[in-house]
């Protein structure tokens, strides 16, 4: 199989920890900051950092529309913390005026964790994958507090809260495997990539 052709989003965030585990797993990795760039590639991934600068920077580069259209159209996105904010229809608490490109039928809250959780770190059991539990980061982490039907939780915290999900193409965490050698979601993410 020829190797998959992948962008991450680098309008802001941790873009070179995405770019550095999925060229790891053997991808063709764009930077894509423009919508030509993202018309070569097969699969994104949204990274973290501040969703609402993200949200902001996409919209004056003129990509908010594209990656919208990229997203009806079947294209496999990742997205992780800000990321899947970025991928929710419905959003908590983001600041005034913030938008989302969506197609995740999902509500999730923006910085849920307050200032007294801002960061943690937890080992989770994800059934979807073969071998040990996922140790997840969370930096300033988002929740899914409400996900439609069409949604598969694919990791909760130990009391029931939903953190990784999955809908047809798309995929979001509200951690970070990037920055914790954890590779099995990009793995993931790449297999959509293929399969589509
Ligand atoms: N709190 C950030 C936001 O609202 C997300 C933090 C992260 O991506 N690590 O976008």
């Amino acid at each position: 199989m020829s190797r998959p052709r992948v962008g991450v989003l680098a309008l802001q965030g941790d873009v070179r920890e995405h770019a550095r585990v999925l060229a790891d797993l053997g991808a063709d990795v764009t930077l894509v900051r423009r919508p030509e760039e993202l018309a070569v590639v097969d699969g994104l991934v949204i990274p973290g950092g501040e969703s609402s600068v993200i949200d902001k920077l996409s919209r004056s580069f003129g990509m908010q529309q594209p990656i919208r259209d990229a997203i009806q159209g079947g294209m496999p996105v990742y997205g992780t913390c800000a990321g899947l904010i970025l991928l929710a229809d419905r959003i908590v608490d983001g600041i005034a005026g913030q938008e989302t490109f969506g197609g995740l039928d999902v509500t999730v809250r923006r910085n849920a964790f307050g200032s007294q959780a801002d960061s943690f770190e937890v080992d989770l059991a994800v059934d979807a994958f073969d071998g040990p539990p996922v140790h997840a980061v969370f930096i300033r982490a988002p929740l899914v507090e409400t996900a439609g039907p069409g949604v598969e939780p694919l990791a909760a915290l130990p009391d029931g809260r939903i953190v990784a999900v999955r809908a047809g193409a798309l995929l979001g965490t509200a951690f970070h495997p990037e920055v914790s050698g954890e590779h099995r979601f990009h793995r993931l993410f790449l297999d959509t990539v293929g399969a589509v």
